[in-house]
């Protein structure tokens, strides 16, 4: 049965049969299972130089980087910090990171000095793997720093910075640490349902898990296969690509396509070049390509999978690719990095392709349940009935680094953790995502947290509260607009001088796209803001709001 009562819940799982997941295996392990049949395949193809490295170079490498990790002190347990675009030094981090037995935390290379500071500290980053034109954000920190292409000049030749090859030297292999499955290996920051950006530590069997219920078994949900190509355009420090392009990637032994950057036109002409099989993209990437002009000029027959996620994806824009991509298979997958990431994927792209319904988020993953919960009450709901969408098995996070409060707030004691989506499940076991409870903004698929730009804003001298919501926006999805309410005497405080005021501490995505000076922020009787009040004062007058 697909929706069993177990006493008063009602719990849905997959369409497909559960199957038997490795999860003893370390994360690398897993990745490199049976290496010797395919080690000479391609792994790694770097668009920009066109260099491509075979699965025996990648796993080579990454064990060179766990005894450099080791011979510079990193010890098992303790973190390294990834500052890269996407390029082959990105995965040799960090798979020799999980050689290692330590934890990788990648941030945004676009992120300010003081927002890398802050994942540094908190994470308590020992060892920082970075490019030679990210130096001057990171010169303050207090870590030793790898450059993966030059040292800069300016660097000195203090002990505090070596070079990528100096990382790799040979100098005996390291022994094999004893890794548990319960053991920490990727550290990316999210906001969750509330609050600042915290630490999500996903351990070797939740990422383990999280990749089989994708891509293993006779009929796997997310086919990939050794003769595929996959475009990874997406960011690898986002556990999206992390996860489901790239190491999900290596379990099937595919060839992974590592662009640096999103650039349609170059997009289109490496699936071209490269007769990329799989496209995982992001809505705002489908509507580039729907509305691109060059695509006619460009062979891309070669795709037979085209996967969003990580923010909605409108029917009618779905209902445009169908058009445009006739022979590809078209749907989506739904992932909270919380979640390891993934909790829904398409049925489209299984083995044994389904039919799916334009607009929905796919179905939920095998080996793990799902329930639909009313908000205020906490029970679960049948089919067709909107609830908090909450998710329950091996793959979820184990917690939040450093912070219990946040994370028994996010899983409760039957293990289920709470999204902060609302959502329903229709008759075809297809989930459809209907709102956001949480406050998260998500701007092309990054994410904006509310509480982050709010603390910001209190900083400002004539600002005496202050909230921050979501506003819909065509190329976006979302922008972040604040409400301000002016200190006592300070009505001369501008817009613009409040937007450039955040616009220099942020990454772009994070700036405030509009001001509005109101009175009072509306508050509930125990100080929590009314985020929906405020949504809906947007929604009734955008302009004026
Ligand atoms: P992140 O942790 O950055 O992956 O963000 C997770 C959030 O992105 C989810 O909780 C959703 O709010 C949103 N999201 C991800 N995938 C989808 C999707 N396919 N449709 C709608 N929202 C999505």
């Amino acid at each position: 049965a697909i929706e069993s009562e177990q006493g008063r819940e009602i719990i849905f799982r997959s369409k497909l049969p559960d199957i038997y997941i490795p999860k003893h295996l370390p994360l690398h392990a897993y990745c490199f299972q049976n290496l010797q049949e395919h080690g000479s395949r391609p792994c790694l193809i770097n668009a920009p130089t066109g260099a491509v490295y075979t699965y025996f170079d990648v796993d080579a490498t990454a064990r060179k980087v766990a005894s450099g990790l080791n011979r510079v002190g990193v010890r098992q347990g303790e973190v390294i910090m990834i500052l890269l675009p996407n390029c082959p030094e990105f995965v040799f981090a960090f798979l020799g990171a999980s050689y290692r037995g330590a934890m990788a935390t990648a941030a945004n290379p676009f992120f300010t000095p003081a927002e890398i500071a802050k994942q540094a500290k908190a994470s308590n980053a020992k060892v920082l793997i970075t490019q030679a034109s990210y130096y001057e954000k990171v010169k303050e920190l207090e870590v030793k720093v790898v450059f993966v292409d030059s040292c800069p000049a300016e660097a000195g030749d203090g002990e505090d910075h070596i070079h990528f090859s100096q990382l790799i030297e040979e100098s005996g292999e390291m022994e094999e640490v004893e890794i548990r499955g319960d053991d920490v290996v990727a550290l990316p920051y999210s906001s969750g349902t509330t609050g600042l950006p915290k630490g999500v530590m996903l351990t070797h069997k939740g990422l383990v898990t999280s990749i089989a219920q994708q891509v293993d078994g006779e009929n796997p949900n997310l086919y990939y296969h050794c003769e595929d190509t996959i475009l990874c355009v997406l960011p690898l420090f986002h556990i999206y690509s992390l996860n489901s392009v790239l190491l999900c990637g290596l379990r099937a032994k595919a060839t992974i396509l590592l662009m640096p950057k999103f650039e349609i036109k170059a997009l289109l002409g490496l699936v071209h070049k490269h007769r990329v099989t799989i496209a995982p993209v992001v809505p705002p990437i489908v509507l580039a390509i729907a509305k691109s002009p060059d695509l006619t000029n460009y062979d891309l027959s070669s795709i037979r999978v085209l996967k969003s996620g990580g923010a909605p994806l409108g029917k009618e824009l779905e209902d445009t690719l169908r058009a445009k991509f006739p022979n590809a298979k078209l749907g989506q997958g739904y992932g909270m990095t919380e979640a390891g990431p993934v909790l829904t994927m398409s049925l489209a792209f299984a083995k044994e392709a389904m039919d799916v319904k334009a607009g929905a988020c796919g179905t939920v993953v095998r080996n793990a349940g799902m329930k639909i919960v009313d908000p205020e009450t906490a029970i679960s709901l049948p089919r067709n009935h909107a609830g908090e969408i909450c998710i329950r098995g091996d793959q979820i996070m184990k917690g939040y680094l450093n912070d219990r409060e946040a994370t028994e707030r996010t899983i409760d004691k039957e293990g289920w953790l709470h999204t902060g989506d609302i959502g329903y499940i229709d008759d075809d076991d297809e989930l459809f995502i209907v709102d956001r409870l949480k406050e998260l903004i998500k701007y092309k698929g990054f994410q904006v947290a509310p509480a982050e730009l709010e603390a910001l804003l209190l900083t400002h001298p004539t600002i005496s509260d202050a909230a921050v919501v979501p506003m819909k926006d065509e190329a976006a999805g979302e922008v972040p607009v604040a409400f301000v309410v002016r200190s006592n005497g300070f009505t001369h405080t501008t817009e613009d001088e409040i937007k450039q005021f955040i616009s220099k501490q942020v990454v772009f995505y994070k700036r405030i796209n509009r001001v509005f000076f109101i009175d009072a922020i509306p508050k509930s009787p125990s100080g929590k803001i009314l985020r929906k009040d405020l949504r809906a004062k947007l929604a009734a007058a955008p302009s004026s709001a």
